[in-house]
């Protein structure tokens, strides 16, 4: 029997999303149909939203939901667990098998497509990988940001550079993703953290996560100002200058502009005595970079990528609600604002105009 669901529904051409009342079939064999109680809005969405698209699109990829019904080859998950649904798919290694994307036929005979899983939606329906099953009693709402915010900000520090106590690190864009890498940095015991946005607010704010220094880049250069923060006395790079720079510089954004800063913002090594820092690519580009390849060689630097934080969800997410609970990762003060599905548009826009310090859910029922 088909589930009803109020889902988001990106159109073909350019325009706003519109909210539907949609039958989603039953679970195809690898499938789960999960009942949500909210969904994040993240910064990857608007990407999709802004470029050309073949056919109407459905959007979402973290939320926290209830099993409704599982198909037939289902394994992994059952009806009444609780879940969080994310778009790295779990057990990539062990399975074997690439999970399928969802899509929904529209009432105008065109099928509406994911690129993975879809969570703008009171119910979804998903491949059981993108289902990662934990504790019933977790929160229902504030646990929707750790399918992608969580895991792309903390795993970048943690999995993707292996930050270790005692680094220095530099963080650009401070919304959800980045306040979960300065989280994650503050409990390795990183010093200095350094915050780097265009909004004052968001600075303060990323304070109060474990940033003990912030840079405005509309009023300073921020190369500049972390170079300052983190120069050496006395030491000098092969070519004499001085040995400055952060160990691990992530770009939560990924504009052409922060791209080119972060290799470098990077530390500057010194021959065979000390490598170079590390730059870690963590937002989605939509542009090539130019990089300084004098300077990645002589100061040994790296530019590396960090795609879904290196996470493993089937591992990690049980570890990040752990922090959760314990208080080590507030998801209470990361959540700042909340929507209903039908001002999907008002959360977009107030996205896209930097107006929300840390992450928006949507909320259902
Ligand atoms: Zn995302």
């Amino acid at each position: 029997m088909p589930t009803a669901a109020r889902v988001c529904v990106l159109p073909q051409e350019p325009g706003p999303l519109s909210v539907m009342d949609l039958a989603l079939p039953d679970p195809g064999p690898h499938q789960v149909v999960i009942k949500q109680f909210a969904s994040g809005v993240c910064h990857s969405q608007l990407h999709q939203i802004h470029n050309p698209r073949e056919t109407p699109v459905l959007l979402g990829h973290e939320s926290t939901g209830i099993v409704l019904k599982t198909g037939n080859n289902v394994t992994t998950v059952a009806e009444g667990d609780t879940v969080l649904v994310t778009w790295v798919p779990k057990d990539a290694r062990s399975t074997g098998r690439r999970p399928a994307p969802s899509s929904i036929e529209l009432p105008d005979g065109t099928m509406a497509v994911a690129r993975n899983a879809f969570t703008w939606a009171d119910h979804t329906i998903v491949d059981e990988l993108f289902a990662v099953k934990v504790a019933n009693d977790i929160d229902r709402e504030v646990t929707a940001i750790v399918g992608c915010a969580v895991m792309t900000g903390a795993g970048a520090v943690e999995k993707t550079a292996g930050v270790r106590s005692g680094d220095s690190v530099a963080i650009f864009g401070v919304g959800g993703v980045g306040l979960s890498a300065v989280v994650a940095a503050s409990h390795i015991g990183a010093h200095p953290i350094i915050a780097i946005d265009l909004d004052e607010e968001k600075l303060q704010f990323a304070r109060q996560f474990g940033a003990t220094h912030t840079i405005n880049a509309n009023e300073t250069d921020p190369v500049e100002a972390i170079r300052a923060l983190t120069v050496r006395d006395g030491e000098l790079t092969s070519r004499r200058e001085a040995v400055a720079g952060a160990d691990f510089v992530f770009d939560c954004i990924g504009t052409k502009q922060t791209m080119e800063q972060i290799a470098p913002a990077a530390r500057t090594g010194y021959f065979g005595a000390e490598r170079g820092g590390t730059a870690v690519l963590v937002g989605v580009p939509q542009t090539t970079v130019e990089l300084s390849a004098i300077d990645m060689l002589t100061n040994e630097k790296r530019f590396i990528g960090s795609y879904g934080g290196s996470c493993s969800p089937e591992k990690d997410f049980p570890r990040f609600l752990d922090w959760h609970a314990s208080g080590k990762l507030d998801l209470n003060k990361l959540v700042t604002c909340r929507y209903e599905i039908e001002d999907i548009n008002e959360a977009i826009h107030a996205l896209e105009h930097g107006e929300i310090a840390g992450r928006a859910i949507l909320v259902f029922d």
